[in-house]
């Protein structure tokens, strides 16, 4: 019986490692389907993580976490899980891909979360040079700067005002001339003297050479395409939280979601089922930061602790 299993092993799910194991915690297996790390691993260039100066890629933040963790006892398993659920007597049971099952007395989900691509070309391509899906992450790197923003719901909106703060405009560019989002941040949005507002216009294309992006090619309602020369572009399409682990057999959630497929917590990152907490990107209202994602990592992890204590 495991004391803790904690599902993904990003920058929550190695925090929660770390924190669960040199707390005391014995019993304590991370699962990773992959290399542990996390999105960040594809980043070319970090700068804020506090306490990093110069020039560090993702993957050489993530390097030293798994090393850490397993000084203190952290065991890590290359297995897919397929499904967290809870037995009627509170333990919680651990189904991965091979078919295998673990049982454990807490679990922390960090599963995290995929950003959706709009499908125009040239946008992998030059994915990390020049297109992004993260304005906190890359928005400093077009300081002064033009940029384009791609979408029209409340995430693309934000972050267009968000953006607006740190460039010199934002082209806000909407397949429709309705948004999805809340009508005050609409206004905020149109009220903004540096946000140009382009509606009815479809990404075609992304222009670019060796060194990165040089403008989109958007498609407009009468036919024509229209060059937008900017730097940097934002893609804002929607999200995917990687939350299939807590479906259950008869479709139902393991615990209580947002309508938008994230977990629920409170401040302690405890979910609505007791010993199951979430941390990092998959959770609702996350800042999809590295530093929150850890902070969260080391929080549930506290919370998981005394959980397992009241139970031995
Ligand atoms: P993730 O990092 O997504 O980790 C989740 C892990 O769970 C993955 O390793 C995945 O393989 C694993 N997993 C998923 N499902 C399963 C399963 N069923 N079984 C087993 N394992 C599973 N943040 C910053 O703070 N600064 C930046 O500059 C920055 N730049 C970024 C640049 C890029 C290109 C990207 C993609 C992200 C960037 N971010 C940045 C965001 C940051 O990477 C995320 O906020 C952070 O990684 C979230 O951590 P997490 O642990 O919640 O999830
Ligand atoms: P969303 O609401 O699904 O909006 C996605 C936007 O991208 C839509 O405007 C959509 O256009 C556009 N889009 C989708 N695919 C596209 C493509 N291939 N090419 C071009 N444009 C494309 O996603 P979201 O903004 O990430 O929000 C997700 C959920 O989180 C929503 O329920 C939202 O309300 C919520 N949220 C809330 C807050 C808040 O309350 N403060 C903040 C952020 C998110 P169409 O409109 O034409 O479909």
């Amino acid at each position: 019986m495991l004391d803790c299993a904690i599902i993904g092993g990003g920058p929550a799910g190695l925090t929660a490692g770390l924190y669960t194991t040199r707390g005391g915690l014995e019993n304590v297996t991370m699962f990773e389907k992959g290399m542990p790390g996390g999105q960040i691993t594809m980043s070319s260039e970090i700068e804020n993580y506090p306490g990093v100066t110069g020039h560090i890629t993702g993957m050489d933040l993530m390097i030293p976490w798994p090393e850490q963790c397993q000084r203190f006892g952290l065991k890590h398993e290359m297995s897919e899980v397929s499904r967290v659920s809870r037995r009627e007597d509170g333990i919680f049971l651990v189904q991965k891909s091979d078919g295998s099952v673990d049982e454990a007395t807490s679990v922390i989900v960090c599963t995290g979360s995929t950003p959706k691509r709009a499908g125009f070309a040239g946008e992998d391509t030059f994915f990390g040079r020049g297109v992004s899906t993260c304005a906190t992450c890359d928005g400093f790197f077009y300081k002064g700067k033009e940029v384009a923003v791609i979408g029209g719901g409340d995430t693309a909106l934000e972050e267009a005002l968000y953006l607006a703060k740190i460039c010199s405009k934002v082209y806000l560019i909407h397949r429709r001339d309705t948004f999805r989002s809340a009508p005050n941040t609409i206004a905020r949005v149109k009220e903004t003297a540096n946000i140009e507002l382009v509606l009815n216009a479809t990404p075609q294309e992304v222009v670019g050479d060796k060194m990165g992006v040089n403008g989109i090619h958007v498609k407009l309602q009468d036919g024509t395409v229209r060059q937008i020369d900017v730097p940097g572009i934002f893609v804002f399409v929607g999200n995917n939280v990687n939350n299939q682990v807590l479906i259950q057999e008869d479709g139902s959630f393991l615990c209580e979601m947002t309508p938008w497929g994230e977990v629920k917590v409170d401040l302690s990152m405890k979910t609505s089922v007791p010993g199951l907490y979430a941390a990092g990107d998959m959770r609702a209202e996350a800042p999809k930061q590295v530093v929150c994602a850890a902070g969260d990592g080391a929080v549930a992890a506290l919370q998981a602790i005394a959980y397992v204590d009241g139970h031995h």
